[in-house]
């Protein structure tokens, strides 16, 4: 099979229930496009038989091509091993649950022949809980403020990448990849449109409360050292100011004598020398947190099978 034109990315985690329809809808939006595609499918550990329906698909379809990892690696890294499959000129990142409509991908095709690099369907929060949306405003707002690229709300990872920006992103080796921090650090022209936000068509979100407030959290940490570098600010702050209590604690003295003996000097030292542990220990974990990441230097994620690797489903297998 020659190049295609576009390379569609799907990650997908136990998403048997929807993947069927998911399929036929992508294709039924592909076809008018005249131009030639595969669909790229990672499997990222699913347990509920996505596999099975992938290899299916990918058996029956020669634009249908898939990779399955040997356990759930999460999303980050289901798009890393998609984006390195992928073969097309223009490559569309989308979920599985029919919340990114294919419907709009003829538009960010259409948009990128335009030249744009990248193209972003921003959803906006329609039908989404008031909270979770005030709390979305406020985690933006904060990352905006702390973070030295800039990340729009609702620009999730329904996008479309040229070649170039895609092997812009591949050429990123950090282990602790934050996507929505990456597709705004390589740059390029970037097209966006709005798009209403849609419910999940079947199956569940993987996204519970704790996986998004770690996810906020990589976000924060992996663009900048900002929070490390607070500790240090924090600890120049006590150090100042134990200073300043010490001034008047020895004026205090100066002026109505000692009220109890050593406790001046004792105060001063313990207050003095905690801001400077606090500043120390700062200094410290910015550079063990660099090492750290720096040297663990893991793979993404392991590779189970693809659809070049297997042969044949052994019989009851998932
Ligand atoms: N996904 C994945 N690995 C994970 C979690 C999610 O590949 O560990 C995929 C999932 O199959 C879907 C997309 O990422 O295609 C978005 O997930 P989900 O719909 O659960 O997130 P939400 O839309 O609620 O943000
Ligand atoms: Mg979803």
């Amino acid at each position: 099979m020659t190049t295609p034109q576009i390379s569609i990315v799907v990650p997908c985690f136990n998403e048997s229930e929807v993947l069927g329809t998911f399929h036929t809808t992508l294709l039924a939006a592909l076809e008018p496009i005249r131009q030639t595609f595969e669909i790229c499918y990672v499997d990222d550990g699913s347990a509920d038989g996505t596999r099975r329906q992938l290899s299916e698909l990918a058996a029956a379809d020669p634009r249908v091509r898939y990779t399955s990892f040997s356990r759930n690696f999460g999303k980050e890294a289901a798009m890393l091993a998609g984006l390195r499959m992928s073969r097309g000129d223009a490559v569309v990142l989308m979920d599985a649950d029919l919340q990114h409509p294919p419907e709009l991908v003829p538009r960010m095709l259409e948009l990128h022949r335009h030249g744009y690099d990248q193209v972003v369907a921003q959803r906006d929060r329609t039908g989404e809980g008031a909270l979770r949306t005030a709390l979305s405003r406020v985690y933006y707002r904060l990352v905006r403020r702390c973070m030295d690229v800039h990340v729009v709300d609702g620009a999730g990872d329904f996008r479309l990448l040229s070649r170039h920006a895609v092997n812009s992103v591949l050429s990123l080796p950090e282990s602790n990849r934050f996507s929505k921090g990456i597709f705004s650090w390589i740059g390029f022209d970037t097209a966006s449109f709005t798009y209403r936000n849609v419910q999940r068509a079947a199956g569940t979100s993987k996204w519970g409360g704790r996986n998004l407030l770690n996810y906020g959290i990589d976000g924060l940490l992996s663009f900048n050292s900002r929070p490390l570098r607070l500790a240090i600010h924090s600890g120049l702050w006590l150090f100042l100011s134990a200073l300043v209590y010490a001034l008047w604690i020895i004026a205090n003295v100066a002026l109505n004598g000692v009220d109890a003996p050593g406790y001046t000097t004792l105060m001063t030292a313990i207050v003095a020398l905690s801001g400077i542990q606090l500043a120390t220990l700062g200094v410290i974990g910015e550079y063990v947190g660099r090492i750290y990441h720096e040297a663990k230097r893991r793979p993404h994620y392991v590779v189970r099978e693809t659809d070049t690797t297997r042969t044949s489903f052994p019989s009851g297998a998932p």
